[in-house]
């Protein structure tokens, strides 16, 4: 059965921006960079042992036309329009063919994310929790992509009849796992990209990218405001009057600081770096009072009192009221 091929009909434009692994909004720069690292990997001078020098041409010649024509603005503005028909078109018979099949079965990364059709690309949340945001960590993604049945070449029937491999279902999910690499210092809300690892787009007949958004899980004991990672700490009334070396909970362990004689509840101390993406940890102090008080201390506080120097703290206070009636101070009832 010989197929004959009208090249006038199914004859569509490359995509020159996927030729070139750019985006479509990329900047001329973008495009002659990336053009600079394909001619190092494919150029003429290049020889890729196995590969028929002739493909390695012809692959390459495509690059060129790529890069001639994004290049030039012209050039570029004549193609982007083109390519917009044949979207348009493409959508159109895309319609058509999803009216007439019924929905392609859903997939767990689907169904968790949503996909984008026109974008190609498939959006995850991805939930980490601190300490992985700090440390960097390696995520496992599973994705099903569509791949077309070759008993039937995706058509669905064979000789007229529903196709025996995929009962007639064009294509098979076969499921695939990605493991994308979270760097260090990972914020909540970032979107990291990977091009190339999302899921097979059988209308572009290549894959789209992956997209994973980042959702901070909440920590017990941390809190976290912008980059920065905060923490309240409380220490003895004796810590904060004499000086101390505490231990403190950060996002990935402990560590020891020192708080200066005399600190004041709500004093804030930084940790240098060691927040979110090299920010800090903010570190507020709590100072607890004692619970109950021993005739000894008590008199050692006694003792301290009459030592203290410290002015009346209320006097500027009562600077402004009118002095006390001749018949002296009432006394305020207790609470
Ligand atoms: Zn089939």
């Amino acid at each position: 059965m010989g197929r004959m091929v009208d090249q006038s009909k199914t004859q569509t434009q490359k995509d020159y921006y996927y030729i070139l692994g750019v985006r479509p909004d990329a900047t001329s720069r973008e495009i002659q960079q990336a053009y600079e690292q394909l001619y190092e990997k494919f150029g003429p001078h290049v020889n890729i042992s196995g590969m028929d020098p002739d493909i390695m041409i012809k692959n390459f010649r495509e690059i060129c036309d790529a890069y001639e024509v994004l290049m030039d603005p012209k050039a570029r503005q004549e193609y982007d329009r083109n390519s917009e028909k044949m979207r348009q078109s493409l959508g159109d018979l895309r319609n058509l063919w999803q009216k007439n099949t019924e929905k392609p079965q859903q997939d767990a990364g689907m169904a968790a994310g949503g996909i984008k059709a026109a974008a190609l690309a498939v959006e995850l949340e991805c939930e980490i929790s601190l300490k992985e945001a700090m440390k960097g960590c390696i995520r496992e993604i599973r994705l099903s992509d569509p791949m077309p049945c070759e008993q039937c070449n995706a058509m669905k029937t064979v000789n007229r009849m529903q196709c025996q491999n995929c009962r007639g279902l064009g294509y098979f999910n076969v499921e695939r796992v990605t493991d994308v690499d979270l760097p260090a210092g990972t914020y909540d809300g970032m979107e990291i990209r990977r091009p190339g690892c999302g899921r097979y787009d059988i209308r572009a007949k290549r894959q789209g990218d992956l997209i994973l958004k980042v959702k901070l899980l909440p920590h017990p004991i941390l809190g976290i405001l912008g980059r920065d990672i905060t923490v309240t700490v409380p220490v003895t009334l004796y810590e904060a009057m004499l000086g101390a070396e505490i231990e403190v909970p950060t996002a990935t362990g402990r560590v020891v600081m020192k708080i200066q004689p005399l600190t004041h509840p709500g004093r804030v101390y930084r940790l240098k770096g060691l927040g979110l993406a090299g920010a800090d940890q903010l570190v507020t102090i709590d100072v607890v009072f004692p619970q109950k008080i021993t005739p000894e201390e008590a008199a050692m506080f006694k003792r301290l009192k009459e030592l203290s120097q410290e002015p009346n703290p209320r006097e500027s206070l009562m600077r402004s009221m009118p002095p006390p009636p001749p018949g002296g101070q009432q006394q305020a009832a207790e609470e």
